[in-house]
């Protein structure tokens, strides 16, 4: 009647290696954009020892992840200066376009 539970393999994941093969929007959506913000921003790089890797996955960087949301950001319009503010400013609800306070 009792026997042993079945063991589910054990198997090490990532949000990286979950999204293995990450597919390019036709088009960049408003969705898109937050989610490709969130993704530089969550996958920053982290200066280590061995060299940088991505602050969320420990995977060298930049990981897919941080590829994938730079590819959508350059493809919104976004110049890789603006990215590189987005991923310093560390805010993952940022609002990629220009931002003027008291416009
Ligand atoms: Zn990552």
């Amino acid at each position: 009647m009792t026997g042993p539970a079945p063991v589910a393999p054990a198997r090490p994941r990532t949000d990286c290696d979950v999204l293995r093969e990450i597919p390019m929007p036709p088009y960049v959506t408003v969705e898109d954009v937050q989610f490709a913000v969130r993704a530089v921003v969550v996958h920053a790089p982290r200066a280590w020892s061995g060299g940088t890797i991505c602050r969320n996955d420990a995977s060298p960087h930049p990981c897919r992840l941080h590829v994938w949301g730079r590819r959508v950001l350059t493809l919104r319009g976004l110049p890789s200066t603006e990215i590189d503010a987005l991923v310093e400013r560390g805010d993952p609800a940022a609002d990629p376009r220009p931002y003027r306070p008291g416009a």
